[in-house]
């Protein structure tokens, strides 16, 4: 149960003045459900102002806060023309106030003529005229505009505007509880940090560095006990000790022979899972580093101790291609490996859910479905968990403990998870710090490089063309579609225009996928194309994940300077799977800036995971706002990377010794540390200590 002390903390959205149900979805969007999410809305920058008594002191560019007198109204006759206002200093300066669209009206109310007001807006000139457009604010006072002088900009959605998003933010201030301090005495007193609450409101009033990394320490601090809670309760449980003996394993007939990496990281795993607690470890491979057959060796080794196995995937489509994918390698083996998704109904279920309670079915491949409560298994005592980064800790965790659903009693099963996504090592520590970590850091021999070019988006007819020869020549095509607008269902509406324009060129050979198909339609548009009957296929980044499909050489990809680097490199990875030659297009838009021209080059020049991922974490900690909110993106609201690298070191040997010291958090600071867990919605840690 939460403590009392957080539930203003916690009321939702709607308890806040002025929140109807119209302003829920605006403000959902922006991640604004609780009374608690507003006060850590934080600003994404300052406007600060300059208050001057005469437009001769200010610069064109700057933003002031200066008295002026409207003189006159200047309306044009067009409806569009801007509304200017004409205005003097106390200097005799003049400068235009311009409104446009409907303005007109209400700037005629705010500024009557020969009445003096004080204006907070940026002064821009105009021929030869000095104006401001729109101002920010208009008061009659002096003091109330000088109030202004340093004014938060925060992050918006459709539908708010800065004003009412600044109304509730202060409002939930307003609310905060005063909370005892979690950060270690000694720490807190030489960083010279302010405490919780005064740090909240210091870090809305202006750029208080010491406010923001307090803030940003906090999420870190909750981040790593966590881990550590997980990791310890893990340590504490019974599993089931495996030794295989190699029967079945050295039936698999590979058509080829395993990297040192794969040894490495399969007798890794062999170590873990001959042990009494259950593993909890992480496989980290670039795309194509061949992860698949590590964990199918991973899962032999529990087959042959004479228990079961799962693969979770986090679609359909994988589960799929796993299935086959496995049932084919092991085909020798005698191993049965059966599929069940949320969309086997009946029979076919009902035969499933019998093969895996009495032990026929060795090992199941399949999503979410397969830890639903009605699913037990005989003995399930390893689970392994595919591209990882669709799953939090939280659910990381739930997972491990539906896997106890099993009749041979209630031991922990080992877990695997699997990455592609080649995190930096800081993140590595912020986001799987209760794992172990194997690394696939070696490509299995005779890939091809991929051939990767820049091309202008205004090339496209050449793009398209190029496409044309690719696919008469007997090979198959990606075209990627971005996220980029400000509803999904635009950019599937994109996706499929694109989709139409394809159709026309190239008859029925092209299929499409996006995240709204109905899953059915969904595989059979994969299955046209992984069978090689459709030649094009045209997506959402829904492909980012997974897919194999050796024949399609030619990856295109819209917009790509919209992509994070990390996920660029995830898609291209969907190339280059076979022996013949990739290649990948990056078709960019006109409007490049620095850092976007600087990813396309890094793409160009590199193939590596690990090295793109360090790119990664420099480019967009140097402030790009952009694309910071994709996919293999950091676990942290409030933490920027530059904080994380900074603050996460200390945070996390912080919580150790506190782990050291209280391990119950029963202390004086384990207590304050409890609520900090709640507050930053890492309280399975606090669960953990209940349930042992
Ligand atoms: P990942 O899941 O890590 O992206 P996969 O397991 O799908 O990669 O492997 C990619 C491709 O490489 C597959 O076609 C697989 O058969 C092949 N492969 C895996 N290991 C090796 C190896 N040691 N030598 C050659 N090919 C390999
Ligand atoms: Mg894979």
């Amino acid at each position: 149960m939460r403590p009392e002390l957080l539930n203003c903390l916690f009321a939702e959205a709607e308890s806040l003045k002025g929140v109807g149900p119209g302003l829920t979805r605006p403000l959902g969007r922006l991640g604004l459900e609780r009374v608690k999410d507003f006060a850590y809305h934080l600003p994404d920058r300052f406007v600060e102002r300059r208050a001057v008594t005469s437009l001769d002191e200010a610069s064109v560019g700057e933003q002031v806060v200066v008295a002026l007198t409207p003189r006159e109204y200047r309306a044009s006759g067009s409806a569009r023309a801007p509304f200017r206002v004409l205005a003097e200093d106390g200097a005799g300066n003049v400068c235009a106030l311009t409104y446009f669209g409907r303005a007109s009206h209400l700037a005629k109310k705010q500024l009557p003529l020969g009445e003096t007001r004080w204006i907070a807006g940026r002064l821009d000139q105009f021929g030869q005229t000095l104006q401001i457009v729109h101002p920010d604010h208009v008061a009659e006072q002096g003091g109330a505009a000088l109030g202004t002088l340093v004014e938060p900009v925060y992050p918006l959605s459709e539908g708010l505007v800065q004003g009412r998003i600044a109304a509730l933010v202060h409002q939930a201030l307003g609310l905060l509880p005063d909370l005892p301090e979690w950060i270690e005495p000694g720490l807190f007193a030489k960083m010279g940090w302010p405490a919780w609450k005064d740090a909240l409101g210091l870090a809305h009033k202006g750029a208080h560095k010491a406010a923001r990394d307090r803030l940003a320490y906090d999420e870190l601090l909750a981040s790593s006990l966590a881990l550590m809670l997980v990791r310890n309760a893990n340590r504490a449980r019974a599993g089931t000790p495996l030794k295989g003996d190699g029967s079945l394993r050295a039936k698999l007939s590979l058509p080829f022979g395993l990297t040192g990496a794969q040894k490495r990281s399969i007798a890794e795993i062999e170590g873990d899972m001959a042990q009494g607690a259950p593993m909890l470890r992480l496989l980290q491979g670039d795309v194509g580093s061949g992860k698949t057959v590590v964990a199918l060796e991973s899962m032999l080794i529990a087959v042959e101790a004479g228990t079961q196995a799962a693969l979770l995937a986090p679609t359909e489509i994988l589960a799929r291609q796993h299935h086959a994918t496995l049932t084919r390698m092991a085909a020798g083996t005698g191993v049965n490996i059966a599929l069940l998704t949320g969309r086997d109904k009946g029979r076919a279920r009902e035969s499933i859910l019998i093969g895996l309670l009495d032990g026929s079915i060795h090992i199941c491949v399949g999503t979410h479905a397969i830890f639903q409560e009605a699913v037990s298994y005989r003995n399930l005592a390893l689970v392994v968990i595919d591209e990882q980064h669709r799953f939090g800790v939280g659910q990381r965790l739930m997972l491990s403990q539906k896997g106890q659903n099993s009749s041979a009693g209630r031991r922990t099963p080992h877990c695997l998870a699997m990455t592609a996504t080649p995190i930096p090592r800081t993140l590595t520590l912020a986001q799987y710090g209760e794992m172990d970590v194997s690394r696939l850091d070696e490509m299995p021999p005779g890939r091809q490089p991929i051939d990767t070019r820049v091309v202008a988006a205004e090339r496209i007819g050449d793009v398209v063309e190029a496409l044309g020869r690719h696919v008469a020549g007997g090979e198959q095509a990606y075209w990627v579609c971005p996220m980029v607008r400000e509803s999904e269902s635009e950019d599937i509406a994109a996706a499929e225009a694109r989709f139409a324009e394809m159709q026309q060129q190239f008859g029925g050979d092209v299929v499409l996928v996006h995240g709204q198909l109905r899953p059915e339609v969904k595989d059979a548009a994969m299955e046209r194309f992984a069978s090689g009957q459709a030649k094009l296929l045209v997506a959402t980044t829904v492909i980012e994940v997974g897919v194999d499909v050796p024949n399609a050489t030619l990856m295109v990809i819209e917009q790509a300077e919209r992509f994070g680097l990390a996920q660029l490199h995830q898609l291209r990875g969907r190339v280059g799977r076979g022996s013949g030659k990739s290649t990948c297009l990056l078709l960019r838009g006109g409007a490049l800036s620095e850092v976007g021209r600087e990813r396309l080059a890094l793409m160009r020049e590199t193939q590596d995971g690990f090295r793109l991922a360090e790119e990664d974490l420099r480019l967009r900690g140097g402030g790009e706002l952009l694309g910071t909110r994709q996919s293999g993106d950091t676990p942290f609201r409030v933490a920027s990377l530059e904080q994380i690298s900074e603050l996460l070191p200390l945070a996390h040997d912080d919580a150790r010794l506190l782990m050291e010291r209280d391990g119950g958090l029963t202390g004086e600071r384990g207590e304050a540390a409890r609520l900090l867990l709640y507050l930053f919605e890492r309280d399975y840690g606090v669960q953990l200590l209940r349930g042992g």
